[in-house]
């Protein structure tokens, strides 16, 4: 027998289900990564995502080739080319099943359910991105929670009975083999200052767990300290599963944290919040084709000023708190929450530009870049998606800046022109840049953030007016 696993957003030997399950029952094993310049393209990711990619490729088929399995990476420029590509594939390599894990864009799917007709042998497909599977958690009338608090109970009632399932490497089937060659081709830009490769992840997750699981839910909130995990960039792409940092929680702290108070349980609440988009994704698939979750939202009269896009984009709208984050995410191709949270408010309540041309400026510049998140992230800001924040919840930028970056230690990283503002000028610096640096070159408020505020509120309100037409 011969089986053949398929590597996609799962680029990891530990706790694979389709690689576990392929290895397990005696089988000669070979594997395989499809790349899709062309679907990338359209797709919109970015090329530092791909960069990571192909660095954690390479790792991969170290590991893979010390388990005797070989990885072999083929090209087909879109999706629509993968099934031919795999049937002429698995018939020159003799395979009698295919083993994969599950994506969960449209896209994804339908290019699965294409190579499950193409093909005349098995195909079995696993859960390999989710403590709980998707479509298995549901109200009481059997369908998927539209709002985090009940999916959340669920998800911890569901996960406290039953456990999670966390795999082994699985056994060598045999002396190693060389490792395959895991070039990409096409446009890449460097994300060096990520370690790549499964250890790299898990040693990570480690120090994490050890040193701020503690005070994570203290101090989360603010972007110029090493607070939160940046293990994003590896969930994204399946490097790491979040079982691994459920057995990671657990080994730090004894157990799990069930409920609120507990220690450690914020960043398990994040890992649930991770978990809900995914299932919204997969039972809404409107919300991989650009639609928002609430479809009256459809009719919001969204600004189409390029002008005020691109000074967002480059980071020049004379908010520090948003031009910092957004230089950040420029330069490193990651941005903290707090800020993606402040900048997708600025961009569509204060800018009134669509939330989808910032989702799309997300995934084109996110080492992290994922559907489920980004949309998520996204449709919550905009008030346009399931359990999104009240729409008259608009985050007011300066104050924001005040509170989470007091003393303008984040700003100051990414603004240079405003190396010499003190903190208590730095939020709104235009003054005190006026009257100590004339000709700073620093750009005026694009907006008035009061107005540009009443606007948006005028904007939704305009919504309950149609509907009650
Ligand atoms: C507008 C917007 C866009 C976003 N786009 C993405 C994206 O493309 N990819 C992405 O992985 N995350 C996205 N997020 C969620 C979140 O900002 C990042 O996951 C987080 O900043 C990553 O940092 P971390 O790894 O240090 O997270 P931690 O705070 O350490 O959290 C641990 C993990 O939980 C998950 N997580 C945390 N917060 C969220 C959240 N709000 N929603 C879903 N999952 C979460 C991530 O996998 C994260 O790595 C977005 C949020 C917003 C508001």
């Amino acid at each position: 027998m011969r089986h053949l696993v398929w590597f996609r957003t799962d680029l990891r030997v530990a706790d694979n289900p389709a690689l576990y399950e392929a290895m397990a029952g005696g089988a000669r094993v070979a594997a395989i990564y499809i790349d899709c310049p062309g679907q990338w393209r359209r797709h919109g990711n970015a090329p530092i995502q791909r960069d990571f990619i192909a660095r954690h490729l390479s790792a991969l088929s170290e590991r893979l080739a010390l388990l005797g399995v070989s990885l072999t990476v083929l090209e087909a420029d879109t999706f629509a080319e993968v099934p031919a590509l795999l049937a002429q594939w698995v018939a020159q390599q003799g395979i009698d099943a295919l083993y994969a894990n599950r994506e969960i864009g449209i896209n994804e799917r339908r290019r699965d359910r294409a190579v499950q007709q193409a093909l005349a042998i098995p195909c079995r497909v696993f859960n390999g991105d989710c403590v709980v599977d998707h479509g298995s958690l549901t109200t009481r009338g059997g369908d998927m929670f539209k709002v985090f608090t009940p999916f959340s109970r669920a998800w911890l009632a569901r996960v406290r009975g039953s456990g999670y399932r966390l795999l082994p490497v699985p056994a060598a089937q045999g002396a190693p083999v060389p490792a395959g060659t895991t070039m990409l081709e096409g446009e890449r830009r460097c994300s060096a200052a990520w370690p790549a490769g499964e250890a790299a992840a898990g040693q990570r997750l480690a120090a994490f767990c050890a040193a701020r699981l503690d005070d994570y839910g203290e101090r989360r909130d603010y972007p110029a300290e090493a607070a939160t995990s940046s293990l994003s960039p590896y969930l994204a792409l399946g490097v790491l599963s979040p079982n691994q940092c459920l057995a990671a929680m657990e080994a730090e702290l004894g157990q799990l944290p069930f409920s609120r108070g507990e220690r450690g349980f914020s960043w398990l609440n994040e890992l649930i919040w991770r978990e809900f988009y995914r299932h919204l994704l997969v039972v809404f698939p409107r919300l991989s084709m650009h639609r928002a979750f609430k479809p009256e939202t459809e009719a919001l009269q969204w600004s189409r000023d390029d002008e005020l896009f691109r000074a967002w984009c480059e980071g020049r709208t004379g908010y520090p708190i948003i031009d910092a984050a957004m230089r950040c995410l420029h330069q490193s191709g990651w941005m903290h929450n707090r800020l993606r949270m402040l900048v997708a408010s600025f961009l569509t309540k204060d800018l009134h530009i669509d939330w989808r041309r910032g989702e799309a400026w997300f995934m084109s510049r996110l080492i992290d870049g994922e559907l489920a998140a980004n949309n998520g992230g996204w449709q919550w800001a905009a008030g346009t998606g399931a359990d999104a924040a009240p729409y008259f919840r608009v985050f007011n930028p300066t104050t924001q800046s005040e509170r989470f970056d007091p003393d303008g230690d984040f700003l100051r990283r990414w603004l240079p022109e405003l190396a010499a503002v003190p903190a208590g000028a730095i939020h709104a610096p235009h003054d005190w840049l006026d009257r100590h640096c004339p000709g700073h070159g620093y750009p005026p408020p694009v907006v008035d953030h009061a107005r540009a505020r009443r606007h948006a509120i005028a904007m939704f309100d305009a919504l309950k007016d149609r509907e009650a037409v």
